[in-house]
């Protein structure tokens, strides 16, 4: 499938956005997944990505996307698998020291992230791979963890808010009455 490749990188700013759909849709299923069970729903999820993302870039499902850094390169398909950047054989016409008739990985990579919008998160150095996350979905892993941190977010602003009440009561009695006070403020107004 190489050509379906080369196409997913000439339209890499398409499939960028396509991957910000994917993923505000995966953490809103996150409350869903929650409730099924991560572990239940990881291998169906991980079937679909493998199906999709093998079609359209030779994924190997190594667990650890870097497709959005790497311009829908997969670094991957590098016959040495480099992760940040090409080794020092590519070839004249920016083809592979490995493979004479594929074009290097990399050298894909630079031209898909110049066309994507978040293109410069090609200069941020990736880590090396986890071979324990081999096979695993990282679409679901991704936003598992995202939905998490959105959750706690969430969570330290409306602790603020509750800080907020018996403080406010301090200084200016008649200022917090206008709005519910939280449980939460109650609780830490009686501690002091
Ligand atoms: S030329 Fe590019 S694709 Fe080939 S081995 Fe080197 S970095 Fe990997």
């Amino acid at each position: 499938m190489y050509r379906v490749r080369l196409f997913a990188i000439r339209h890499s700013r398409s499939f960028e956005w396509l991957y910000r759909r994917l993923e505000a849709f995966m953490i809103a299923c996150d409350p869903l997944f929650g409730r099924i069970g991560y572990d239940r729903v990881e291998p169906f999820v991980a079937v679909v990505e493998r199906v999709t993302k093998g079609l359209l870039f030779d994924c190997r499902m190594c667990g650890q996307c870097a497709l959005s850094s790497t311009g829908m390169s997969c670094p991957m398909n590098c016959p040495k698998q480099l992760r940040n950047g090409p080794c020092g054989g590519v070839r004249p016409g920016g083809y592979c020291e490995v493979i004479p008739e594929m074009r290097c990985v990399w050298t894909l990579a630079w031209q898909g992230a110049s066309r994507m919008r978040d293109g410069d998160r090609i200069r941020n150095v990736l880590p090396p791979v986890d071979r324990s996350l081999q096979g695993s979905s990282s679409w679901l892993r991704v936003s598992r963890e995202k939905a998490a941190a959105l959750r706690e977010s969430r969570e330290a602003g409306r602790t603020v808010i509750a800080q907020a009440f018996p403080k406010a009561r301090a200084n200016e009695p008649a200022t917090a009455p206008l709005a519910d006070e939280p449980a939460r403020a109650k609780t830490a107004g009686s501690r002091r």
